[in-house]
């Protein structure tokens, strides 16, 4: 998953091409395909395997081993499908202005909607299966190993509506998306920001991709035109964005109600199998650590002499990124040492990332921007970076190393079906990794400074990972209770409520703009349905688990490994606890909050 700070590549003719990087920094795709002639070989490859997969529809009932030949069969196209898919996806991230590599990639997308229309079939099918004779297959030596997954899919069995039911929806479905759609139009193609004043005094023009820039800026002046100028532009468009947003959640609503959960937030955390007490522990949990938010803001007002702390002096590092230059070799280096901890075994598998080529390092002409890593079952991982030597780059490298580590462990230990872990815990090895290199830093430079920058990173990224994508999480519960409710979502009411959460947890230290009640308007994820709770609960699992690893104990590390083993063979929560951390509990988001407290503590010793 890319990194929430994806930026916008920088423009500039002057760059390498990519053939032109040093081929030691660049990733090696031969594993995946030695050249195009093999990719089109596999590629072809797919038909065969779809027809195979086809020849079993209408045929699921007949016998547990027609329906494990089926799902064997379905196993294998989508395997396929997906090395074919990530050797389009590396290579067309390479140089997104080529039209070689965009061809392949849309010949795989189309391939993929082929796929995916024809195939819609099975999960119907498998409903349709009487519970007797599904109950006698479940119990069969043929079913074991899919056991687990069958019985995922008939969870959903008393949510499912009849054949024709189900018929009419699927038809539907393009027109229910169309409220998202009109949102993702305008929000970003239609609507245009004006041009700000940037910290040289030039005019620019205001896009999304650059208002974090603007936002980290060290000249108040420069901030607070970006963020008048942002929300300006939404409060313009008000009632179509509040109708957007209402038709999206009243979709949430329908959806709920004739699928017959008991509630829109129980229908949207079913898939993964998550009581509704998780989201409302972590709300609850977070309300009670409010103080240290308080606390931290205290400290930011005064660290940055500011008389009057508005939403826009809260995006600026405290101690503007310490001018070290990192070299690749250095970064790497510091990575390996700081993910010690976490055992010879992981080390060792850590190495190949290195001499194996995983990783394109350097920014290039036309490379996408940002940071991910990526892969396949039949790969090993790949990371894509945008190396410039900062340390924020630093902590990308060993968070992607963290995703990357994650499907190396659960593809070696899981089979294909098993090995593809849920995004409810995807970005708790990554964040894991982050946590370590953290302490590592910590120990070792002990430059004022560095100290102090590292410590504002940390608290950063938890204040905007737990408190606010929280506050995100209560307002889209309190949206979608609203529309279950009947009341109509409209600008006032939106505005009002969002201004009011923002003031209660912000509390007194910021005097916020009123225009910060438009920013229920930009953010993409109240489209998706119950979504951000996820990163506030996979940061605490995280504190919890890297203070696990430090510990020494290597029962505790084992249990670690155990999580990066697990793929999807259990459910995510299990997952969790069988790691080291009880999700279904406060403690875990109180813990790191408390944790936060510390930082927050060290912080004021370090800046005031
Ligand atoms: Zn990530």
């Amino acid at each position: 998953m890319p990194k929430k700070s994806d930026k916008l590549p920088k423009k500039s003719d002057k760059l390498p091409l990519h053939a032109e990087l040093s081929v030691e920094l660049t990733w090696d795709l031969i594993p995946l395909y030695p050249d195009l002639k093999s990719w089109e070989k596999d590629f072809k490859a797919i038909d065969p395997l779809v027809k195979k997969f086809m020849s079993y529809k209408g045929r699921l009932a007949e016998s547990p081993e027609i329906l494990t030949e089926a799902i064997a069969a379905m196993d294998d196209m989508e395997r396929l499908t997906e090395k074919v898919y990530t050797y389009a996806h590396l290579r067309a991230d390479e140089d997104t202005g080529s039209s070689h590599h965009s061809a392949l990639m849309d010949r795989i997308n189309a391939k993929y909607a082929k796929i995916s229309g024809e195939t819609a079939w099975f999960d119907p099918e498998i409903m349709t299966i009487p519970l007797k004779t599904m109950n006698k297959f479940l119990k069969s030596k043929a079913l074991k190993f899919y056991k687990r997954s069958l019985k995922e899919l008939l969870r959903e069995r008393p949510h499912t509506l009849s054949e024709k039911e189900e018929r009419i929806l699927g038809l539907a479905s393009d027109i229910f998306s169309s409220s998202h759609k009109t949102f993702s139009k305008l929000n970003n193609a239609d609507m245009k920001f004006p041009r700000v004043k940037n910290e040289h005094g030039k005019l620019a023009t205001l896009t999304h991709g650059n208002y974090i820039e603007f936002l980290e800026s060290h000249d108040r002046g420069v901030r607070k035109g970006a963020f008048s100028a942002m929300f300006g532009t939404y409060e313009k468009f008000r009632n179509t964005l509040a109708s957007t947003l209402d038709g999206t959640v009243k979709k949430h609503v329908f959806n709920a109600k004739i699928r017959n959960y008991p509630s829109v937030l129980e229908a949207s955390l079913f898939e993964d199998n998550v009581p509704a007490e998780v989201y409302n522990n972590l709300i609850s949990a977070v309300k009670t650590k409010l103080p240290i938010l308080h606390k931290y803001l205290a400290v930011r007002k005064k660290a940055l002499k500011l008389k009057k702390l508005d939403m826009y002096d809260i995006y600026n590092p405290l101690v503007p990124e310490c001018r070290i230059k990192v070299s690749w070799d250095e970064a790497c280096r510091w990575v390996r040492e700081a993910l010690k901890p976490l055992g010879k075994e992981y080390c060792a598998l850590l190495e190949n990332a290195f001499s194996q080529r995983w990783i394109d390092v350097m920014e290039c002409k036309g490379k996408r921007s940002g940071a991910y890593s990526s892969g396949c079952y039949d790969s090993h991982p790949y990371v894509l970076m945008n190396f410039n030597g900062t340390l924020g780059d630093v902590f990308t490298l060993a968070h992607e190393l963290g995703h990357s580590m994650h499907s190396l462990y659960s593809n070696r230990n899981q089979q294909y079906h098993y090995a593809d872990y849920s995004i409810f815990v995807a970005e708790v090895a990554s964040t894991t990794n982050e946590l370590l290199l953290h302490h590592y830093l910590m120990k070792q430079k002990r430059d004022k400074n560095v100290q102090a920058y590292l410590l504002c990173h940390l608290a950063d990224e938890i204040r905007g990972t737990v408190y606010r994508q929280t506050m995100f999480a209560e307002f889209e519960k309190m949206i979608h209770e609203k529309s279950e409710n009947s009341i109509p979502l409209t600008p006032d009411m939106l505005s009002a409520e969002y201004y009011k959460l923002n003031t209660e947890y912000y509390g007194k230290t910021v005097e916020a703009d009123q225009m910060v009640e438009m920013e229920w308007a930009r953010i993409p994820h109240f489209y998706y349905n119950f979504y951000v709770y996820k990163y506030a609960t996979g940061m605490s699992a995280a504190v919890k688990l890297s203070k696990n690893i430090l510990s020494g104990s290597s029962e505790k590390l084992d249990a670690y490994l155990g999580f990066l083993k697990a793929g999807d063979s259990k459910d995510v929560l299990d997952i969790m606890k069988d790691a080291g951390v009880d999700l279904s509990r406060p403690e875990p988001v109180l813990e790191a909050l408390d944790e936060f407290g510390n930082i927050v503590k060290q912080l004021e010793k370090a800046l005031l």
